[in-house]
């Protein structure tokens, strides 16, 4: 929220220019086009039903990757690539096959790199799976958000449970153990039972990873989400049953949980890099990639490069245009000041696992914010969400869903978030 247009084009070329050649990289493709709209959606997307629109979309990516590949000259090792959107199974497999190919001519993609996708179940074709495999993705993410059908109708996302179990199988059937979902709590008529089914169904089709998020309702930012009838939506004290169940239900299950809202099963790379602490956290949520630098490729994508964020241009047509012209289409970002830095570090290690050393941050901070820092921690202290090890603060057993309102203490951009329910 606090990107501006200070940021530009060359800013990001100057980062590029300076990273080295076994740099690990990590790689972000933006799909900004959907076959219709969701009420709940939060991402940067479009309904589009022009396929030439998308078919021009590719050659804009193709463009803006062979840009980028120039600055790079050569230097950084991909080491995961993440296709998002939007929904990028809107994309033939035959243009995404013609992305991947432009970013391992220009860039260079090992085969041990990751490749995911976000997949879309309603939009899959017959063979879309398999074709997908082929070219190389070894990470599928399904959005499931809810299997019950009155909150489908509540949410304009009708998906049969036998269309994603038939999605799961080819993706098994192609071989790959790296299956993931998103669920939605708080969606408009969700009720304790119909969720706890719904994530009953989740266990049954057993995924590699679930992710269990909170929708937010921001309709005066998100004007569509005034489709949702807002009477219909859990209070804030269901909406916290809900996530405790749906965690009661996973971990009991055999799932561990990552953070504050991810669960991985034992074996997979997510939890083994938790039990080894190297895991992270970047714009697509918890990674195990180590890679530092992020580039983004597509409309509203952002990179991040030694402190530096940049942001690509939100508008599908402004952003083609500019990369149409030869130019980064770079629109707006933050270089983070040395405090930001360390603030953003700690409070990355607070999410990852649930405690962090906060001496930095007080250190980096003037003596007002860190006494304002202070007192918002003494406030979580004593209302038994945190407690402290040495110099580090440590989420109490339980009260991992109120991680990020911690984090709020740290936050010199926020008010620390203290109404917990609503934090939820
Ligand atoms: S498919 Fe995803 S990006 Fe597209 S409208 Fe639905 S929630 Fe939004």
């Amino acid at each position: 929220m606090h990107f501006d247009g200070s940021v530009t084009a060359r800013d990001l070329t100057e980062k590029l220019s300076e990273v080295q050649l076994y740099d690990p990289l990590s790689l972000y493709v933006h799909v900004p086009f959907c076959r219709q709209l969701c009420w709940y959606c939060g991402c940067n997307m479009r309904v589009e039903n022009y396929y030439t629109r998308a078919r021009e979309y590719v050659e804009a990516l193709k463009t803006e990757i062979a840009l980028q590949a120039g600055i790079l000259a050569g230097r950084g090792v991909p080491t995961s690539m993440h296709f998002g959107g939007g929904t990028p199974n809107y994309l033939l497999c035959d243009d995404l096959a013609d992305i991947l190919g432009a970013v391992e001519r220009e860039i260079g993609l090992t085969d041990s790199a990751d490749l995911a996708i976000e997949l879309d179940p309603r939009l899959l074709r017959d063979d879309d799976i398999h074709h997908l495999v082929s070219i190389g993705f070894n990470r599928f993410s399904l959005g499931v958000q809810d299997f019950d059908p009155d909150v489908q109708a509540a949410i304009n996302r009708l998906q049969s449970f036998d269309l994603i179990e038939s999605c799961v199988s080819d993706i098994r059937a192609g071989g790959v153990d790296d299956v993931s979902f998103d669920i939605l709590y708080g969606l408009p008529r969700q009720t304790e039972a119909s969720f706890a089914q719904t994530i009953e169904k989740v266990i049954a089709l057993s995924p590699d990873r679930v992710s269990v998020f909170g929708y937010a309702h921001l309709p005066d930012l998100l004007p569509h989400q005034r489709l949702i009838d807002s009477e219909t939506l859990p209070d804030e004290t269901l909406r916290a049953e809900l996530a405790e169940a749906a965690d009661a239900s996973l971990t009991g299950a055999g799932y561990r949980r990552i953070g504050f809202d991810h669960y991985a099963k034992p074996d997979n790379a997510l939890a083994m890099a938790a039990s080894v602490g190297r895991l992270k956290r970047n714009f697509q949520g918890f990674t195990d990639d180590a890679a530092m630098t992020q580039i983004g490729f597509g409309a509203s994508a952002i990179s991040y490069v030694d402190g530096l964020y940049a942001q690509n241009e939100k508008s599908v047509g402004a952003y083609m245009e500019t990369v149409r012209r030869g130019e980064t289409p770079v629109a707006r970002g933050l270089v983070r000041t040395k405090r930001e830095t360390v603030t953003a570090a700690a409070i990355s290690d607070l999410l990852c696992r649930l405690e962090t050393d906060i001496s930095a941050v007080l250190k980096a901070a003037p003596p007002a914010d860190a006494i304002r820092v202070c007192s918002a921690l003494e406030r979580f202290e004593s209302d038994g969400i945190i407690h402290w090890r040495g110099d580090a603060i440590v989420i109490a057993e339980g009260a991992h869903l109120l991680a990020r309102a911690v984090a709020t203490a740290f936050d010199p951009y926020v008010q620390p978030q203290i109404e917990y329910a609503a934090a939820v």
